[in-house]
């Protein structure tokens, strides 16, 4: 059987690693943007001098033959599910048994006038990456960027940058940092770290439009409070989305992403989908039905592949949780910590704070009973299978504080709180913060 996956990011280079675990199918791994496997996230230590591209390949260049994984390099321009082909931006055709798509994302763009000037770039992949080389080198070529969009993207765009002293304007749509994530005042905590950082945040600011000057690059964008912002690059870190243009005409039921089951199929036999691109057409409770982060994609890679060997297998990814770094501050999320415009009548919060450094704690739970929601941490790092069992059995939520020292990953570097929030808890009143 030969199982083509289109795509060699997290999500398809797990389903090849697990199918061949598996078996001894036939497969090709395609991909239009790099021949070997690399950490996406970690291509901002690349532009920052930490790590060379090689560093962020987690296999060595021999593995993918010791495996027998085909690679190919190639763009795919048409999926034929009538003669089980794919059509190849050179010609050519390729023919497969079974095939997982697994084509990730790309950056948003919402039709501002100049968004396709030069100096104007998205932020996600290798290409991306030499782009940004160009048109931002140093701080003698690319005085002032503009950064387009609040999110995880965004504020690593932004990092980068600050590493080579170039000044960073910052445009968030929203009245506070990532608040339609975070509740405020963690949100709060991020922003004044981001300016003490001298990053030039504007909050409540939209992207009008971007002008070019007379050698046709990017010179200024316009906000929408009117104000012209000179700048040599804008990046546009506004979201993602699926790539799924190619797919439209084959027959496979798209929405935002390819719709799949719990089985990661789409509607089309023998053919799944996984990674950013997939859109679950059922998300399980507490799950959203596109979710474009890294640990998902290895998930559903693995439950693929079980699939794809003849072991059908559901996708079951159990409570939400996700990890970043907000400059030098760490994130961690377990279960879900509503930002106040989305909070339920049943959920309440606690939120302990260090005293002079961008530490904080927030726990939600339920009003009724108690019971752990969710958990932000700002500044300090949790043990994922604490907070997964926590979570799992709804545990009180004075009980969670009571254990908190379990909790903590790394207390012996990054300190000791459990006491402090033990303590604090102590005058706590339960009602929706
Ligand atoms: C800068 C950055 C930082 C990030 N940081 C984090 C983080 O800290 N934590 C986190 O959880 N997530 C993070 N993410 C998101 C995470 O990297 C993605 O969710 C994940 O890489 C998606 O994996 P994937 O396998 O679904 O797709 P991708 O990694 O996008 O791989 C898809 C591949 O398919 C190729 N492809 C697409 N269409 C075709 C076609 N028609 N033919 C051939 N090839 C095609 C693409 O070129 C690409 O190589 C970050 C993303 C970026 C860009």
């Amino acid at each position: 059987m030969h199982i083509a996956i289109i795509g060699n990011g997290i999500s398809g280079v797990t389903a090849a690693r697990h199918v061949r675990k598996r078996s001894d199918h036939r497969i090709t791994l395609i991909s239009a943007e790099s021949d070997y496997f690399f950490s996406r996230t970690a291509l901002m230590y690349i532009y920052m001098g930490h790590l060379t591209f090689d560093q962020t390949k987690p296999y060595d260049d021999g593995f993918w033959a010791r495996n027998r994984i085909d690679r190919l390099r190639a763009r795919v321009k048409a999926v034929r599910p009538e003669t089980n082909t794919l059509l190849l931006s050179d010609g050519r055709d390729i023919a497969y048994d079974r095939l997982v798509i697994a084509t990730g994302s790309s950056p948003n763009k919402f039709g501002w006038p100049g968004q396709d000037l030069e100096g104007v770039q998205g932020l996600y992949s290798l290409q991306d990456l030499e782009l940004l080389e160009q048109n931002a080198p140093n701080k003698n070529t690319c005085r002032r960027a503009v950064i387009v969009g609040g999110g995880l993207i965004g504020i690593e765009l932004a990092e980068m940058l600050r590493s080579r002293d170039i000044q960073v304007t910052f445009l968030v749509r929203e009245s506070s940092f990532w608040n339609g994530v975070l509740p405020d005042r963690d949100s709060a905590l991020l922003n004044r770290h981001i300016r003490e950082h001298h990053i030039d945040l504007r909050l409540q600011t939209n992207l009008k439009e971007i002008l070019p000057g007379e050698n046709g690059r990017v010179q200024a964008v316009v906000t929408d409070s009117g104000e012209t912002i000179p700048c040599d690059l804008v990046g546009l870190t506004a979201g993602v989305s699926p790539n799924i243009g190619f797919l439209k005409g084959s027959g496979i039921d798209l929405d935002r992403g390819v719709l799949v089951n719990r089985y990661l199929e789409t509607n089309l036999p023998g053919i799944y989908a996984i990674g950013d691109c997939a859109q679950q057409r059922a998300p399980m409770k507490g799950r959203k039905a596109v979710e474009a982060v890294w640990y998902t994609g290895r998930m559903m890679g693995e439950t693929v592949a079980h699939s794809l060997c003849g072991q059908p297998t559901e996708y079951r990814p159990g409570p939400w949780f996700n990890s970043a770094k907000f400059l030098d501050v760490e994130f961690h999320t377990y279960g879900w910590v509503s930002p106040e415009q989305a909070q339920g009548v049943d959920e309440a919060h606690y939120h302990w704070r260090h005293a002079d450094k961008p530490i904080c704690l927030t726990l939600a739970y339920r009003i009724s009973d108690g019971g752990l929601l969710g958990v932000n941490a700002l500044g300090m790092r949790l043990r994922h299978e604490v907070f997964e069992r926590w979570l799992s059995d709804g545990l009180p939520i004075g009980e969670v504080v009571n254990r908190m020292d379990q909790a903590l990953f790394d207390p012996e570097f990054s300190g000791d709180y459990s006491r402090q929030i033990r303590r604090a808890f102590a005058t706590h009143q339960p009602q929706p913060s």
